[in-house]
């Protein structure tokens, strides 16, 4: 097969962004994805200002008014709850929907895109990363070589194993479910909710989430931080029940069918992992460079990791077309230079609060001392999730 100066692998938003930066620069690009598009991906379907702004950068300025706009927050926890307007916090986008867009821009800027074929692994020579093998749909044998492979290909990747890294057993992550629920006629159709969540009454560095998709429709989820001590005891299904009563509790919803049970028997409620923090460093290797979930890149306080995704892949597709016009690509340090640059000094800051917030007794102290200063507490979380994660925090419409 011919070759590419780039082969990027998985075509969700890291791999999409990647592609695009790199064939607006130049490259030939091809993007190999398992899934066919358009497809479904776990999530909670939330951008904040600061992906809508990175939207705009790949050109989707005009389709953002296709989703549907989020302008209330309301904090939640045991003693009570905290409202906060603005003109617009952000918007949900279903990941179908969205994906699907962004691999069309990426493929409007010359990315060849190969659906329905999965990367099983890189080609290497010496101890360089020089292409990737893959079985068709069709079960053929396909060996696609390129100058530089840039892995998108999520939390699961396959390719982050070549680095033989042994990050995910000591930097946090994210255990998450979420489903899709037809509320009823109730809420805030544009109101998003938050919950700090509790499990036989003991604080858990757990949250809940309902996100407004419009037409009564939420998606719900729920998730527990590795870095609490028995995170592995939490049963997730039943997290997600116990937040689907509290959100009836407080007439946000107000059917009474629905049930982790029946939404899993539907397969709405699906569950998936986030690694965060730039968990895997450094995230390049000669001749690869992981971008995305691969690179374990969410926010490590709010697991938000689309606009991560968008923002790692376009420095992997710029930095991908610099070095092949320059030094070649034995030599990627720049990726991570330039990751560190966007966003390190905000990572190491929400890390290193995640550890200290994941013991119940500070968990439940912090609670209540945000809730005592709620603007200044959502002012600086707002600052290190948004702001210092390279987004400005302005409206969105
Ligand atoms: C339940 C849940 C809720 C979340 N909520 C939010 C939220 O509200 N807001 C937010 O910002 N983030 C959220 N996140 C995180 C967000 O979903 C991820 O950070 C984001 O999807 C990362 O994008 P990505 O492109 O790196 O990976 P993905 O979106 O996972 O894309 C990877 C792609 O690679 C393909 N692929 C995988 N393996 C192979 C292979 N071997 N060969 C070929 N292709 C392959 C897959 O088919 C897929 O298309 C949530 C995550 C979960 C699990």
């Amino acid at each position: 097969m011919e070759q590419f100066d780039v082969v990027v692998v998985g075509g969700g938003p890291a791999g999409s962004a990647a592609a695009w930066a790199a064939a607006n620069q130049g490259c030939s690009v091809a993007i190999i994805d398992k899934a066919v598009f358009p497809r479904d991906k776990p999530c909670g379907d939330g951008l904040l200002t600061n992906g809508v702004d990175a939207l705009r950068t790949l050109g989707l300025a005009d389709q953002l008014k296709s989703f549907h706009r989020i302008d209330g927050a309301e904090f939640r926890y045991r003693e009570g709850s905290v409202r906060h307007d603005r003109p617009s916090w952000g918007v949900t986008a279903p990941r179908e929907h969205l994906d699907a867009l962004l691999l069309a821009q990426a493929r409007a800027a010359g990315a060849k895109v190969t659906e329905g074929t999965k990367v099983t692994e890189p080609v290497l020579d010496g101890s360089t990363v020089c292409g990737v093998r893959c079985t068709t749909s069709t079960g053929a044998q396909l060996t696609v070589p390129a100058r530089v492979v840039i892995a998108a290909d999520g939390a699961h990747s396959i390719l982050a194993k070549t680095l033989r890294t042994t990050a995910w057993r000591t930097q946090p992550m994210l255990n998450l479910v979420r489903a899709v629920v037809d509320a009823g006629p109730a809420g805030s159709e544009h109101t998003m909710y938050l919950e700090l969540l509790e499990q036989d009454g003991i604080t858990l560095p757990a949250g809940g989430w309902a996100f407004p998709l419009g037409d009564s429709r939420l998606n719900i989820g729920v998730g527990v931080f590795s870095t609490y001590r028995n995170w592995k005891s939490v049963n997730l299904q039943r997290l997600f029940d116990s937040y689907l009563t509290s959100l009836r509790n407080a007439g946000v919803v107000t059917q009474t069918s629905d049930s982790a049970r029946n939404l899993r028997a539907q397969g709405s409620l699906r569950g998936w992992i986030v690694g965060l923090g730039r968990g895997i460093r450094p995230a390049w290797a000669p001749g690869l460079m992981l971008a995305g979930d691969a690179a374990a890149v969410a926010s490590p306080l709010s697991g938000a990791g689309i606009f991560k995704a968008l923002k790692a892949g376009m420095i992997a597709g710029r930095v991908a077309a610099e070095a092949l016009d320059g030094a070649g690509p034995q030599d990627l340090s720049q990726y991570e230079r330039d990751l560190a640059r966007s966003w390190g000094r905000a990572d190491d800051l929400g890390v290193l609060l995640l550890r200290l917030v994941s013991r119940p007794a500070l968990a439940r102290a912090s609670v209540r001392a945000a809730m005592r200063f709620p603007k200044l507490a959502l002012a600086a979380g707002l600052h290190l999730d948004t702001v210092r994660s390279g987004g400005d925090a302005k409206a969105v419409a």
